[in-house]
């Protein structure tokens, strides 16, 4: 099943904003920038070609003031040069005009209006001087020698022309340049952004944004998703291999969805085997077990006459038995009880699993003490001191199981101890991890060969030359069993001639479940979790 398209929105919309942004401000940037250029370039042009033609315009005017006024003032005639400046002053754009003498003092002046600032020093100038200037108020400032020329080439200095010449206009026409330049670039400012803009947006920013669409299609499972984006550009070129990229990934999905079938098909074909073998294993134990069940039962009954009809023998005809037919009937009785008993711990071993008992709370160590008291008879005969835990728990478990687990343990010890002085049974305990319990059942008896030491936790294994003390070997394999129910394990530690350490954990809760409300069934179980009478010393 495809996956639902995921959004991601904060770093797509970064990106998204972030690529925008700076295509504006870049475009921004180079309109304003090229504009900018062109209208200072466009300006100071007209400007430059404009002041040319106002110098150009004052320079012939000057001249011709000056080719005028020479004859007059090399003669000295003052009223034709007055003339000659007023005529000037009233000409278009002339301000003012003076005539100086070779050594600079005014001869004739005249102006139209008043006399701006910048004249009142500048007209004393030395007559040899060629200045122009620009001055405030709009006008021009223009002095002119006025020399007259000699056959040897030579230069004599009649005196000098002063022209203050009225600019305003080519202001006026520079500040209408000025305006249009500013309109111009306004206009292709506000134009050439949005145009700019909407150019780069189709031609980058549109296919990104669709061949990442295109690309969270894809991630999440529409595998016919293509990108679809037809240009002969970079962008049409990783377009395509996108495309390529998801046609082959929709191929190789196909494969292991496919694939993903068959190994399913098989895993359920297999599944069925394996429950129909399980299914079939699970007949066939129980089958044995009602087997086991059904022989022990069935050879108990013939066993139990066999004993009945010996002891009946035994005391009605007691004295008429010789000796030797007594003892060889003792010996039936003594094996069929051993039978008996041996079906009796078969029985068990298969009820651990089928017949499970009722749990109630435990309290070990008094469950110990108890077993200890029934073992003291043999304990004390044999001289063999038994050491109990200072401390145990109490556990929520099967009571008699546990028990038989502990019994077990300690007649073996008892059973084995090969020592007829300083014979020492100790049982340990300690909680291994939280829920799990770790019990030591150490002696220091004849031990158990290494390779033994596995094998005897088998149903009828028994160690080398044990078959005549009453060896069953049955014992360690419902040991085995019960601690198995526990999630626990059971393994001895031993070395020939030094002892055997008999190690068991169980994993089983220290308190009763809520539920439970058995009555106690003896002094080592209690209902509620403490033991009645035997409780920690
Ligand atoms: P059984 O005691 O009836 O033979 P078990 O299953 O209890 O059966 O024991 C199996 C074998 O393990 C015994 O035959 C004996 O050889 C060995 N064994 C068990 N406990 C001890 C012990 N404490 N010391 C030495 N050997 C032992």
């Amino acid at each position: 099943m495809p996956n639902p398209v995921r959004t991601n929105r904060s770093p797509r919309r970064f990106l998204r904003v972030g690529l925008q942004s700076k295509m504006v401000l870049v475009l921004a940037f180079l309109v304003i920038a090229v504009t900018a250029a062109h209208g200072w370039l466009s300006y100071n042009t007209t400007r430059n070609f404009l002041i040319e033609g106002d110098l150009h315009h004052a320079g012939r005017l000057a001249e011709a003031i000056a080719a005028a006024a020479r004859h007059d003032l090399r003669s000295e005639r003052s009223t034709p040069l007055e003339q000659l400046v007023a005529d000037y002053v009233r000409s278009d754009r002339v301000r003012c005009v003076a005539l100086v003498d070779a050594e600079g003092t005014p001869v004739v002046s005249g102006c139209r209006d008043l006399l701006p600032d910048a004249w009142r020093g500048w007209i004393h100038l030395p007559a040899s001087v060629s200045d122009t200037r620009y001055a405030e108020g709009d006008v021009l400032l223009l002095a002119r020698p006025i020399v007259i020329r000699r056959d040897e080439g030579r230069d004599d200095l009649l005196g000098g022309v002063r022209l203050v010449m009225d600019t305003t206009a080519t202001s006026a026409r520079l500040a209408e340049v000025q305006r249009r330049t500013a309109v111009v670039a306004a206009t292709i400012v506000v134009c050439g952004i949005p145009l700019g803009y909407l150019l780069v947006w189709r031609a980058i920013i549109q296919p990104i944004r669709k061949l990442a669409g295109a690309s969270r299609h894809l991630g999440a499972g529409e595998y016919a998703t293509r990108a679809e984006i037809h240009r002969s550009d970079e962008i049409g070129e990783l377009a395509g291999a996108f495309d390529i990229m998801a046609e082959q990934i929709g191929e190789m999905r196909s494969e292991l969805v496919a694939a993903n079938e068959r190994l399913e098909k098989k895993v359920a074909e297999r599944t069925g085997d394996l429950a129909l073998a399980n299914e079939r294993l699970r007949e066939e134990m129980a089958e044995k077990e009602e087997f086991l069940r059904a022989v022990s039962h069935d050879l108990n009954a013939p066993l139990r006459n066999i004993a009945g009809m010996a002891t009946m023998i035994m005391i009605k005809h007691r004295d008429a038995i010789p000796e030797e037919a007594l003892a060889r009937l003792q010996r039936i009785q003594a094996n069929v009880d051993a039978e008996s008993e041996l079906i009796g711990e078969l029985l068990e071993l298969s009820r651990v699993k089928s017949r499970p008992e009722k749990r109630r709370t435990v309290d070990v160590r008094a469950m110990l003490r108890d077993l200890a008291e029934s073992f003291e008879y043999e304990l004390t005969r044999r001289e063999i001191e038994l050491s109990l835990p200072e401390r145990a728990p109490e556990l929520y478990v099967e009571p008699n199981r546990l028990r038989k687990v502990f019994q077990n343990l300690i007649d073996n010890a008892i059973k084995y101890m090969h020592r007829d002085e300083g014979g020492r049974i100790e049982v340990r305990y300690d909680a291994a991890e939280p829920g799990m319990h770790h019990f030591v059942i150490e002696d220091n008896g004849p031990g158990i060969p290494r390779e033994q030491q596995k094998l005897i936790f088998g149903v009828f294994q028994r160690g080398n030359g044990n078959c005549a003390a009453g060896s069953k070997g049955v014992g360690l394999a419902l040991v085995k069993t019960v601690v198995a129910k526990y999630d626990g394990r059971a393994w001895v530690e031993s070395e020939p001639g030094e002892g055997s350490a008999f190690h068991l954990t169980l994993s089983a809760p220290t308190t009763r479940p809520p539920a439970e409300s058995d009555g106690p069934a003896n002094e080592w179980v209690s209902e509620h979790g403490a033991s009645r009478s035997a409780a920690a010393p």
